[in-house]
């Protein structure tokens, strides 16, 4: 498909199911470095985009992606709500043109993960949601650069952020609730990063159809 307000709201849609999907598994991924909600956290907020979703009017891919920012971040607790929620608002304002390009997605990728880092001020290694989206930034970039078409962009950044929430495993995480623990927070895979790469991989997929 063209990618536009049809490919947002697939997107959206496929958050929702991977929300809904993964959920005891992100319960289970946090359970063990951190306070065991981040599954239900995130179900919680995409519930509420869905009956949003299916009210709403959105006129381009910018306004679906904006709905999600404002819903996330009032109804998802914990320190993944605000972030996600800042990445959305961020990614909403580089995609309302009506055929999105490579660039475009390159750009909206970028804010998203400025978002993040401007909110959570984490680096990529320190265990969190960065580590899935910085590498599916440079990928996405790698794509464009190479005259990929939009579609193959997103699919680039969704595989680079999977790799990248696989090798938060062994890292140690001095950011967020999993720091506390310290070298006890090695050997698990960081939630965040873990629901960031299966949100991206909805984007890829949405683009696919
Ligand atoms: P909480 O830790 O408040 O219970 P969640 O469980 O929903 O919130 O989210 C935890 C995830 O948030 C972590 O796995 C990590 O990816 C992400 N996170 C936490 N702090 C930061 C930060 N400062 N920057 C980026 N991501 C962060
Ligand atoms: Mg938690
Ligand atoms: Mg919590």
């Amino acid at each position: 498909m063209t990618l536009g307000k049809d490919w947002a709201i697939a997107w959206i849609d496929g958050c929702i199911e991977m929300a809904s999907e993964h959920r005891v598994e992100l319960i289970e991924l946090d359970r063990a470095i951190g306070d065991g909600d981040h599954g239900e956290n995130l179900d919680r907020g995409f519930s509420a985009v869905k009956t949003k979703l299916a009210d709403a009017q959105p006129s381009n891919a910018g306004d679906v992606l904006k709905l999600v920012a404002t819903t996330l971040m009032s109804t998802v607790g914990g320190a993944s709500g605000p972030l996600l929620g800042t990445a959305f608002l961020r990614a909403s304002k580089e995609v309302t043109a009506e055929n999105l390009g490579p660039r475009d997605i390159v750009a909206m990728l970028e804010a998203g993960l400025a978002g993040i880092q401007a909110r959570g001020k984490a680096d990529e290694g320190e265990k969190t949601m960065v580590d899935a989206w910085a590498p599916a930034v440079r990928a996405a970039e790698k794509a464009a650069s190479d005259g990929l078409a939009p579609q193959a962009v997103l699919r680039a950044a969704a595989d680079a952020a999977q790799a990248g929430a696989v090798a938060t495993g062994p890292l140690k995480a001095t950011k967020g609730r999993a720091s506390y623990l310290g070298e006890r927070s090695i050997g698990h895979r960081d939630p965040g990063a873990t629901s960031s790469a299966y949100f991206l991989e909805a984007a890829a997929q949405a683009a696919e159809k």
